[in-house]
C-alpha cells in the first residue's frame, strides 16, 4: 500500500489529481489502479479523479476502525461530547469552504449548498445532546434487594453508504450519531462528488477525533459489497435509489447486520380548491426545482383538483419564467445536473411525454443559461395532464421536471398517492383543517407536510419514508438514530449477604 501524506487541490482532498481514501487519519492510495471521473457539472469537464477501492482497501479501513473501537468505546461521554462540540464550532465557522466544494462537484447553487450544510449541522448539534438520548432506565427493588437497569452500548464498526445528491448532509445524518455513541465508522460516499466527505473527516481530526474512528473509502459497488459482507461490520446505514437500497438491505441483513436503507421517492403535492393558489404555486416551484429537482424530498407530481388546475398551472408556469439556470457560483436559482448521462436521461422523459398523451407546458431541454456551454444543463420543465400510466409519472426522474396530474377531488387525490410504490414525502395544500387532518391520517407516506412542501423533520425527530422508500424499520437520525447505533443491555443486580444463601432450582420469582 502507498501512503500519500499531503493533500492539495480545491477540496483539500486530492493528491495531485486523484482523491484518495482516508484511513487511520491520513490519505491512503490503497491497492487499486481503478479510478472514476469527478466532474465540475457547470463546466462539463473532469476536474479530478477518485480512487475506487478494492475489497482489500475496504478491509484495511474496517481493520483501522476495529482497532480504534476499544479505546473510543472507553472514551468518556464528556470527552466524546467535547469533540462533537468542537466539530460543530469548526463546521459552523467554515461553511463557505464546504459550500464551495459542494457547488464545484455537485453543481447546486451556493445558497442551496449552505442550506444543505445547515441541515447537516442540526444533526451534529443533536449528536452533542447524545447523553440525554442514550441514558438507560433504572428500577430499584424490582424484587427485594434486586435492582434492574438498562444501558445502551455501541455496536462496533458501522458502514455508511451515501448518495450524490447530498454529499455533506447525508453523511452528517449518520456519522455524528454513530461516533458520539461510541462506534467507529467506514464511510463510502458517492463516487460522483467525494471531496466533501474527506473535508469533513479532516475537520473531525482537527476537532480532536482519534485516528481510525472515522474512515472514508471511495468507490463503486465493489467497495459497497465488500462492506455489506464484511464480518467485522455490525451495521449499515444507506441512502440512495430504491433498487440499490433493496440490494443493500437483503445482502447486509443476510450477513447478520442491522440495516437502515432509505430509497428513492416520487413525492406528490395535493392542492385542494380552497388552498391559497399563490402560496401553493410558490411551494410547487420551490420544491420542484430547488437543487434542480435532485432531492429525495422534491415535489415531482402536483395533484391538482380539476376545478383549480388551469389556474394553478398558469401560476406555476408564470413563476418558472422568472427562474434562472446556470453556474452555481453566479447567483442563479438552479444549477446543472450531476452528469451528462443523467441530464440526457431526464431530457428523455420530456421526449416521450407528448407520445404518452401529456402536454409540455414549459420545456427545459434547451435552456438559456448563465454558464459555460458544456455544462450539464436542463431548465425547469412543466408537464400537464400526465397520465398515470406514463413513465413520466411512474419513474423517479430526479431532475427539474414537474408533472401535473388532475383529479376530481380529495378522495381521488389520496387514492392516487396511496397507490404509489413510493412513500417518502407528501404535502397537502388547503385551508380546511378537517381535510388536512384526514389526509394526515389516511395517506400512506412516512413524512407529511400540511401547507409545507418539503417536510424534512428537524434533527430531533427521525427521517424516513414508507413502502419502497425505506427498507426495514430503522429511520435516520433523531431518537431512532440513537437506537440504531446502540444496543441495549439489561442488568439485574443483587448485592449478596448471608440471607441469600440456600439452593433453589426453580425459575427466579419475585419476592
Ligand atoms: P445510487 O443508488 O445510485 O447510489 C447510492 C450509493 O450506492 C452510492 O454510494 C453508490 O456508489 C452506491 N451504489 C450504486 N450502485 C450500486 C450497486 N449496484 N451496488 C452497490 N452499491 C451501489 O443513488 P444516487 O444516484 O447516488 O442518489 C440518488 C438517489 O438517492 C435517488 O433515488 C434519491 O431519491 C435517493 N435519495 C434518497 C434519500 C432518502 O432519504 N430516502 C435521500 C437522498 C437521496
Amino acid at each position: 500500500m502507498t501512503d500519500t501524506q499531503t493533500a492539495s487541490g480545491a477540496a483539500g482532498a486530492a493528491t495531485g489529481e486523484t482523491i484518495e481514501h482516508w484511513i487511520d487519519g491520513r490519505l491512503v492510495a490503497g491497492y487499486s489502479e481503478r479510478t472514476g471521473p469527478v466532474y465540475d457539472p457547470a463546466l462539463g469537464v473532469v476536474q479530478r479523479r477518485v480512487r475506487f477501492a478494492t475489497s482489500e482497501d475496504v478491509d484495511t479501513a474496517v481493520h483501522a476502525a476495529a482497532r480504534a473501537f476499544p479505546a473510543w468505546r472507553e472514551a468518556s461521554i464528556a470527552k466524546r461530547q467535547q469533540i462533537m462540540f468542537r466539530f460543530r464550532e469548526l463546521l459552523a465557522s467554515r461553511t463557505d469552504e464546504l459550500a464551495a466544494i459542494l457547488t464545484s462537484e455537485h453543481g447546486k447553487v451556493t445558497g442551496d449548498a449552505l442550506g444543505e450544510i445547515a441541515r447537516g449541522l442540526e444533526v451534529v448539534e443533536l449528536a452533542c445532546a447524545m447523553p440525554g438520548y442514550t441514558k438507560g432506565e433504572y428500577s430499584e427493588n424490582a424484587s427485594t434487594g434486586v435492582d434492574v437497569y438498562t444501558v445502551r452500548q455501541p455496536l462496533g464498526v458501522v458502514g455508511i453508504i451515501s448518495p450524490f445528491n447530498f454529499p455533506a448532509m447525508v453523511p452528517l445524518w449518520f456519522f455524528p450519531l454513530a461516533i458520539a455513541t461510541g462506534n467507529t465508522v467506514v464511510l463510502k460516499p458517492s463516487e460522483k462528488d467525494p471531496s466533501a466527505a474527506i473535508w469533513l473527516a479532516r475537520l473531525l481530526q482537527e476537532a480532536g477525533l482519534p485516528d481510525g474512528v472515522l474512515n472514508v473509502v471511495h468507490g463503486d459497488r465493489i467497495a459497497v459489497d465488500a462492506l455489506l459482507v464484511h464480518p467485522t461490520v455490525r451495521a449499515i446505514s444507506f441512502v440512495g435509489s430504491t433498487p440499490i437500497a433493496q440490494h443493500i438491505y437483503s445482502t447486509a441483513t443476510s450477513h447478520g447486520k442491522r440495516v437502515q436503507a432509505l430509497g428513492g421517492a416520487k413525492n406528490h403535492m395535493l392542492v385542494l380548491p380552497d388552498a391559497d393558489l399563490d402560496l401553493a404555486a410558490d411551494a410547487a416551484v420551490n420544491a420542484g426545482f430547488g437543487s434542480a429537482g435532485e432531492r429525495c424530498m422534491a415535489i415531482s407530481a402536483v395533484v391538482a383538483v380539476d376545478s383549480i388546475a388551469d389556474e394553478l398551472v398558469g401560476k406555476i408556469s408564470e413563476r418558472m419564467s422568472r427562474l434562472t439556470t446556470g453556474d452555481g457560483t453566479r447567483g442563479c436559482d438552479m444549477g446543472p445536473l450531476i452528469t451528462r448521462e443523467h441530464r440526457d436521461k431526464v431530457a428523455g422523459y420530456v421526449d416521450v411525454a407528448g407520445d404518452d398523451g401529456a402536454s409540455v407546458v414549459v420545456d427545459g431541454r434547451d435552456p438559456e443559461v448563465n454558464g459555460e456551454p458544456d455544462g450539464f444543463w436542463m431548465g425547469p420543465t412543466l408537464i400537464d395532464r400526465v397520465p398515470t400510466s406514463s413513465s413520466v409519472y411512474r419513474d423517479e426522474i430526479f431532475g427539474p421536471v414537474l408533472s401535473v396530474v388532475r383529479v376530481e377531488g380529495y378522495q381521488d387525490g389520496v387514492d392516487l398517492i396511496n397507490a404509489s410504490r413510493y412513500g417518502n414525502g407528501t404535502a397537502i395544500f388547503t385551508n380546511d383543517g378537517g381535510a388536512a387532518r384526514r389526509f394526515q391520517r389516511e395517506v400512506t407516506v412516512g413524512m407529511v407536510g400540511i401547507n409545507v412542501p418539503i417536510p424534512v423533520p428537524v434533527a430531533y425527530h427521525s427521517f424516513g419514508g414508507w413502502k419502497d422508500s425505506l427498507f426495514g424499520n430503522a429511520k435516520a437520525y433523531g431518537p431512532r438514530g440513537f437506537d440504531f447505533y446502540t444496543q441495549e443491555k439489561a442488568v439485574t443486580s443483587r448485592w449478596l449477604d448471608p440471607s441469600h444463601g440456600g439452593l433453589n432450582l426453580g425459575f427466579p420469582q419475585h419476592e
